[in-house]
Order: C-alpha cells, then structure tokens, then sequence
C-alpha cells in the first residue's frame, strides 16, 4: 500500500514565547536551544481548570524569563495543573522543577527516565569516573580527546534545575483526558530510555518527543555505564511498534521541526536508514576496525570534539547490534581497545 509522504501543515512555527493553536485547546509553544539545534516545541494542553505542560524547555535563565513572559500574558486565565515530560534529556525535562515549584503542580515521567535523571544530575559534580575513561579509550580515541571528554564531563547537571522529590509514573496504556479529548499514552525506547509520547486518536494528534522527527534522525546511542546494551535493536522496535499504532493520516507534533503528516513513510525511511548505516559498517569491517576508524563511513560531517561523545555512542550502537546478531565479532588489543570484525 503507498503511502502519504510527508507534509507539513504549519508553513512557520511562532515565534519564541507565542502560541500558536492547532487545534481547540491545544497550543504549540517555541522555546531556544543554545545548540546548532536551536529550538525545542513544547506543547499546552487547556482544560478548563489549567493547563497541562508537554515538555519544559532547558534549564537556562533566557528559558525562565520566556516562560515568564508567557505566564503574564496567560495567567490570569489559566494555572499550570500537570507537567509531563517525555523523556530525560535536558532540553525537555531542564525546566521541570522549576515550573514543579513554581505552580505546585505534579511532574509524570517515566520511572526510569526519572530516577536516571536524577542519578546523571547527581553524578554532575564527580570527577570523570575512570570506566567513562576506559570506555571512550576501548573506542580508539586519542589523550587530547580522553582529556575534553573528562573536562566537559558533568554537563548534564548544569543545564537541568532540580528534580522534584516526587513524581508520578507514566506507563504505556496509561490515559490522560485534556483538553477535552483522550489522549493515550505510549512508550517508545532506543533514544532515552523509556519515552513517553501521548496520542489523541479524537483529534488525530501524536505528541512524538523526540521518538518521531520529520528530519532529524534521534540519536541512538550506548554510553558509558551500559557498554553492552543494543539501543538500536530497541529503536527499530520501537519503530516497527509505532506503525502498528500509528494511524498513517496522524498529524504529529514533534519536539524538534516542525508538525507533519506521513508518520508511516518516516518510520520506514529511519528504519531503511539504519539497515543502510549497519550494511555500511559491516562492509568497513573486512579488516579489523575501531570506533574512530567508523565514522567516515556512518557520518558525513567532521566529528570533532563537541560531538564525539554522540559519535561514538551512536557508531556503538550499530556496532552492538552487529555483535548481538552475529555478524561481528570483537577482540580487544594491550592497549585495551575493542576492534571489530566481520564473521
Ligand atoms: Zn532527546
């Protein structure tokens, strides 16, 4: 059966602090990134008595003053009752416990993106921990980019305000009505670990995270204090589950880009893509190779420091799938770095 190709309703999105309506009681708000990926969506969901938060924006002072900025325009109508966040990454849960605080209002997330987020923020102040040292030395890089991955190492923390001490568990199947309809609950895995993405089958509406982009594919990757772990393989799943549950004529409502229409056509083009990227390194693979030798063939940009932890992340996480199907094998030199090989 052909499917719709993408499309996308919305020529602009609103400018930073607006919101913008796509639907009845349902509001796209813009908020900025301090990345070359410079802008988060988050959404406000209206229900009589207040409004439901989808996702809160990093946890920068330029942040705060917009949410600010919005609540004086919009307080007098509404409180905030609920903030659910999708998954753990800073620029969706950094504000969280601000606004928490702020409204007195409950966070859902998910427990584990929950208790993981607070560990990371935690371990924000400790030195680099010497199996971070090992696992990024077991990836083939040099001591210049061992010493930036350790001086850099605790970020996470500094760009996300304190968690609340309590939250409320998201589950798959869960439901929410707001703004008048039903909206379902529904996890996906492979880029954080448990995220929680909300769908409205009355108006035909997905609140994706970052599960579902229209251009960006979401990176996969294994880190540090999981070496062994096949995010891919729970990605493409996940990917594989959302068709299933999907309807094709959705309209979804990313965290990053803009809403489109074409759900299935981007599922099957992210699941094509990684099929690609696996054929690609397991042909690079009829020599022994490490990490650092891999990314030409997966990224077509210079990886230079300020992504190299992405780069090797992701590159592992195509190179695990490997290993756990079969077609890779992996030994390990003096030096203690993993090489890999076709079967
Ligand atoms: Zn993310």
């Amino acid at each position: 059966m052909s499917q719709a190709p993408l499309s996308f309703p919305f020529c602009e999105p609103p400018q930073v602090g607006q919101l913008f309506k796509v639907a009845n009681g349902v509001h796209w708000l813009r908020m900025p990134l301090p990345f070359s990926l410079n802008h988060i969506n988050l959404w406000i969901l209206e229900d009589e008595d207040g409004w439901n938060l989808i996702d809160t924006g990093i946890g920068t002072e330029s942040c705060i003053e917009i949410w600010r900025q919005v609540m004086r325009e919009h307080q007098h109508e509404k409180p905030v009752k609920r903030i659910f966040v999708t998954h753990m990454h800073p620029d969706h849960v950094g504000l969280a416990g601000w606004l928490c605080r702020k409204w007195q209002a409950p966070l859902h997330m998910s427990r584990t993106d929950y208790l993981t987020c607070r560990v990371m923020a935690a371990d924000s102040f400790r030195e680099p921990p010497e199996a971070g040292m090992q696992f990024y030395a077991a990836a083939g890089l040099d001591q210049e980019q061992l010493d930036y991955y350790a001086a850099k190492f605790g970020g996470f923390g500094k760009m996300i305000k304190p968690l609340p001490d309590q939250y409320i568990r998201l589950q798959d199947g869960d439901t929410y009505t707001m703004a008048g309809h039903e909206w379902q609950v529904i996890k996906g895995t492979g880029h954080a670990p448990e995220q929680m993405t909300f769908l409205c089958p009355e108006l035909n509406l997905y609140i994706s995270g970052d599960q579902l982009l229209p251009g960006i594919s979401s990176n996969v990757s294994v880190w540090p204090t999981e070496p062994e772990s096949n995010p891919l393989q729970d990605w493409l799943d996940s990917c594989a589950m959302l068709k299933q549950r999907l309807p094709d004529d959705v309209l979804v409502l990313p965290a990053h880009e803009r809403p489109f229409n074409g759900a299935h056509n981007r599922l099957d083009n992210l699941i094509t893509e990684h099929h690609r990227s696996l054929q690609k390194l397991l042909e690079a693979c009829t020599q022994p190779r490490c990490v650092v030798d891999l990314f030409k063939h997966l990224f077509r940009r210079e990886v230079d420091n300020t992504v190299l932890t992405l780069a090797v992340g992701e590159t592992l996480a195509h190179l695990n799938f490997l290993l756990a199907s079969g077609k890779l094998f992996r030994t390990t030199d003096a030096k203690g770095v993993h090489w890999y090989q076709q079967q």
